[in-house]
Order: C-alpha cells, then sequence, then structure tokens
C-alpha cells in the first residue's frame, strides 16, 4: 500500500473539483444513482448487497468508492451496468445518465448503452483480453455493433486513436495481449472504455496486480483521458493512498450502505463516520512509524446483519439507540453526507 501522509496533495487534478464538488449545486449532474436495491436469494437467505443508494456525480468529477471486501462496491458497480446475476436482483432504484434511466432501457437499449453513455472496465479485465486474438480486433470487436453503419476503416481509424489515447503506440493494434507489459493491458482496457466516448466510467480496482510505478502511470491515464472526454469517473479501490491522490470526492461503503460521501480532502483530514475514521486511522503514515491499528472485528455477513446501525458491534462511538434503530443518510451543512446517529442532530 503506498504510505501516505495525514492530508492528500492539492497538486493533481484529483482534487481540483474538490471543492466544488459540494458547491456547485446549480450543475446538473451527470449521473445520479437513486435508491438502488440489489438482493441476493441465496439458500441460507436474503442477503441485501445494496440497501438504498443513493448519490450523484458531475462531469468531469472522480469518485474513490472504498470500503472492505463484501461491503457492496463490485455490487454497485454491477447494477450500474444492469449485469447483476441470478440468484442476485436489482430490486429498485434508478440509474440516470443525464435524462437515461438506465434501469428504463430495453435489454436492446441497454446494451447499446453500454460504452456509449456508461463504461465499465472490471476487476483484473487485462487479464480477460483475448490471447489469440490482436488488440486490434478486440477493439473494432467491442464497437462495431454499436456502429453499424461505420466503414472498418473509420472504426479501425477510431480505435487506434484511442490507443494513442491512452498512451500506447499504434502498433499495439496489431499486437497479441501477451507481448504486452500489465500496466500496458491495463491501458488498452482503459482505451476500450473510452472507444465511444461514455459519459461515466466505473473502473473496479483498476492498478490491483501491477506495480506502484505502473500503478500510479495507470491513474494519470484515467486522469488524462477523463480530462479528454470530460467522464464522470467511479474509482473502486483499497488503496486509500492512490485515491487520496487522484479522486475528487470518497464514498465510503459498509454492508451495502454507503454511510459517508466526503470531498477527499474532508475523508482524509476529518472523516465523520466511525467506520471512515477507523479506515483512515488504519492506514499506514509518516507519524505512527509503522505501528497498524487495525479495525476491530470482522465485516458482518450480508445473511445476518445486525439490527439497528450494521457497525454497532465495531463501533467505539456506539450508543444504546445504535443497535436498535438505523441511521438514515443526512446531509450535513456542509454539505457531506453521513449515515450515523452522532450527526442527526448537526443535519
Ligand atoms: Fe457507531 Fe452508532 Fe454511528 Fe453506527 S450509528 S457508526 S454504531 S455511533
Amino acid at each position: 500500500m503506498t504510505m501516505i501522509t495525514s492530508t492528500p496533495t492539492t497538486s493533481q487534478s484529483g482534487s481540483r473539483n474538490a471543492t466544488a464538488a459540494f458547491a456547485a449545486t446549480d450543475v446538473t449532474p451527470v449521473l445520479r444513482v437513486e435508491n438502488l436495491e440489489v438482493t441476493y436469494y441465496t439458500d441460507l437467505g436474503r442477503a441485501k448487497a445494496l440497501d438504498d443508494v443513493s448519490f450523484t456525480l458531475n462531469a468531469g468529477e472522480k469518485m474513490g468508492m472504498v470500503g472492505e471486501s463484501g461491503s457492496g462496491k463490485s455490487t454497485l458497480a454491477l447494477a450500474m451496468m444492469r449485469m447483476i446475476k441470478p440468484p442476485g436482483r436489482i430490486e429498485a432504484g434508478r440509474v440516470l445518465v443525464g435524462d437515461t434511466d438506465l434501469m428504463s432501457l430495453s435489454d436492446e437499449g441497454m446494451r447499446l448503452a453500454r460504452l456509449s453513455k456508461i463504461a465499465y472496465i472490471p476487476q483484473g479485465a487485462m487479464n480477460s483480453l483475448n490471447p489469440v486474438t490482436r488488440i486490434g480486433a478486440q477493439l473494432v470487436d467491442a464497437i462495431k455493433s454499436h456502429m453499424p453503419k461505420e466503414s472498418r476503416s473509420s472504426i479501425e481509424e477510431r480505435c487506434v486513436h484511442a490507443l494513442k489515447s491512452v498512451d500506447l503506440d499504434p502498433s499495439v493494434f496489431r499486437m497479441y495481449a501477451h507481448e504486452l507489459s500489465g500496466g500496458m493491458k491495463q491501458r488498452v482496457c482503459i482505451a476500450i472504455g473510452i472507444l465511444l466516448s461514455p459519459q461515466v466510467i466505473i473502473a473496479d480496482e483498476p492498478t490491483s496486480a501491477l506495480d506502484v510505478v505502473t500503478q500510479r502511470q495507470v491513474m494519470e491515464t484515467i486522469d488524462r483521458v477523463q480530462d479528454q472526454i470530460n467522464a464522470a469517473v467511479i474509482l473502486i479501490g483499497h488503496d486509500m493512498g492512490l485515491m487520496a491522490q487522484f479522486v475528487d470526492k470518497v464514498s465510503v461503503m459498509y454492508a451495502g450502505r454507503l454511510v459517508e460521501v466526503s470531498t477527499v480532502r474532508e475523508m482524509f483530514t476529518e472523516p465523520k463516520h466511525p467506520y471512515a475514521k477507523a479506515l483512515i486511522s488504519s492506514l499506514p503514515n509518516l507519524d505512527n512509524k509503522g505501528v497498524f491499528q487495525g479495525i476491530p472485528g470482522l465485516a458482518p455477513s450480508l445473511l445476518r446483519l445486525p439490527t439497528g446501525c450494521a457497525f454497532h458491534p465495531r463501533c467505539a462511538s456506539a450508543m444504546p439507540r445504535c443497535s436498535v434503530e438505523r441511521p438514515e443518510v443526512t446531509t450535513l451543512e456542509s454539505g457531506r453526507r453521513v449515515a450515523c446517529h452522532l450527526y442527526t442532530e448537526e443535519a
């Protein structure tokens, strides 16, 4: 994990919109996720993997989505793409990209919306490149059904342009995946994601399994292509150090709920939710000299969530009402959103 100091850097574009993210209330968000709910129906019972998740994102904004494994981050991405498979089911909610509610599209409409309105770079995407097909053919395949009237040469031109946008030489078009390094393969996946200039890009752990130098290069690539197409970007990940440098705001998920949404600076300097505080204080930094402070207890099973606030068995600030009453997400005066009884009055 990247070592960080207690505050995120302001030199990266990740922080350039950090204040504007909440101040610009007159800007119509390009992405609105409203009350999204996903349940998995298993033999052992019902697991609510996403519970009433709502947030917005403006064009050009980058949001980091963090939380322990199983907190619902990837489920959220899959639900937004309408790629939840049985026994999972999207129970409720809307995902609006511009004026289009993805949840109300036909299957064909949604197929066309993928890549053109919203793109998803899944976890381990670089390992899913076809080893026996040239990179160029894979790029062309990804979009040719979106552009039935376009000539092959014009589609190829678009693909080469996308490769150049992610700093890859056009010769990569004719290469095979095994001829590329991990970082180059990940950039190919980013190139596929931007082929049709979507308004929203979701990247799930885009830097996992890469060395730290390549991680940085990949993040800088995402940053640059985002600037080019002014997309809203959601970065799912565990590395808070990278998040600190590259995102504008941070959402923290716990047991299928969004428990805090704050600007990156607020999150790293003054996290509100006790779980967010625990996440931040568990990071290595230059002050704690290698003494790691973990989060006590384990993430709960979604099949047997604790009553009230799902975090209460692990929370050092828990009060009697926490075990019986679920805290709703409230918006504080500063615009931050927190689901915790500690802030009910402040809200
Ligand atoms: Fe802790 Fe209570 Fe807040 Fe939950 S609602 S995070 S248990 S203080």
